[in-house]
């Protein structure tokens, strides 16, 4: 009988497969490695060998270059291929464009590494696909009760109210670079906004790549060229820490707003002084990931990353076997800093 530690267990570099020889997400440069999504902190560079959909690679490619590995391998979703003997297929995640959980199957036992992912619609990316499995290996950035994520609909028609509310104000949107930023820009074109919206020069080339993908985010403009106390009325997306930062001071008397998970802790927005905290993630929220539990009800879940705590409860009050492995080097809000480049 395989044992699930035989196939992928947790090193200092990330979890990795002995007979495969291969990590997934790996922190530290490997010889071969594969990437569930572009996020800064699960996409790194440096590694010898690269498995990830073609969408991952070409924002892997955006981020560190074109030869940001001597071989890159690209794999469409559901598509079978095999690392060393071990049989392998990238599955959706629903939780930025080329997303993928990762379904390892050898000799009988199949684990699938979720990867960062989320249940709800979102029309930039492919939705999460569930695959019944042996272990399930989840993350968990919003694992308490506490975190209840609304419809991310409702969040952008509170936006586009307070357009409608503050016509002479400036509306600046920090969002993560990848994902977030086209979500809420789509979002707000199925909100029926469909003027320009502006934004910050560290997210074109990935709106540019998002669009070559078949995501119409309608009409686009950097902020650079603008004059002074520009925008009255408009909307400008920026990366999360410039909202706060000399390209913020361009605009009078902004109306600030932040699209994160983190804005459902009340203290978090405050502390980032801002005044309109949009609560859209791109993770699972509590519910989402219970969901999925029940739903996949695998022999075993594994947490890698984010708050484990409450979900080991979970798991012990519902009969699931669930361990924490506390992977290490994984962390949202790294992103923004990865993200930025000067406008
Ligand atoms: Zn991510
Ligand atoms: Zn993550």
């Amino acid at each position: 009988m395989t044992r699930p530690e035989d196939l992928l267990h947790p090193t200092p570099a990330g979890l990795y497969c002995p007979p495969g020889d291969f990590y997934v997400d790996p922190v530290r440069p490997v010889d071969r490695a594969v990437i569930t999504h572009g996020h800064a902190d699960h996409a790194r560079a440096g590694h010898g060998a690269v498995l990830a959909t073609r969408q991952t690679l070409a924002i892997m490619a955006e981020r560190y270059g074109v030869d940001f590995t001597a071989q890159p391998q690209s794999v469409e979703y559901g598509e079978a291929t095999a690392i060393n003997g071990v049989d392998l297929r990238l599955v959706p995640a629903g939780h930025v464009l080329g997303s993928a959980q990762v379904e390892v199957r050898w000799k009988g036992l199949t684990m699938v590494v979720s990867g960062d992912y989320k249940r709800r619609r979102d029309p930039t990316c492919a939705s999460f696909e569930p695959v019944p499995c042996h272990v399930f290996i989840s993350e968990a950035t919003f694992g308490l009760p506490v975190f209840s994520h609304p419809p991310a609909e409702e969040e952008v028609g509170r936006l586009v109210r307070s357009l409608g509310q503050f016509p002479d104000r400036a509306h600046l949107v920090g969002a993560y670079a990848l994902g977030k930023a086209q979500r809420i820009i789509r979002l707000l074109r199925e909100a029926g906004w469909d003027r320009t919206i502006y934004v910050h020069g560290a997210m074109e080339r990935l709106n540019a790549l998002y669009e070559r993908e078949g995501v119409d985010l309608g009409p686009l403009a950097p902020t650079r060229d603008l004059p002074k106390n520009a925008l009255g009325g408009e909307v400008a997306i920026a990366p999360p820490s410039a909202i706060q930062d000399r390209w913020a001071r361009r605009f009078a008397d902004p109306v600030t707003a932040f699209a994160s998970g983190w804005m459902g802790v009340k203290a978090r927005a405050r502390q980032r002084g801002v005044e309109l905290p949009l609560v859209v993630s791109d993770h699972a929220d509590w519910n989402e990931l219970t969901a999925t539990f029940t739903e996949l009800k695998p022999e075993e879940i594994w947490i890698t990353h984010g708050r484990e705590e409450g979900l080991l409860r979970w798991a012990e009050i519902n009969g699931q076997k669930a361990r924490a492995l506390r992977l290490v080097g994984y962390d949202e809000e790294d992103e923004e800093a990865l993200d930025v480049r000067p406008d």
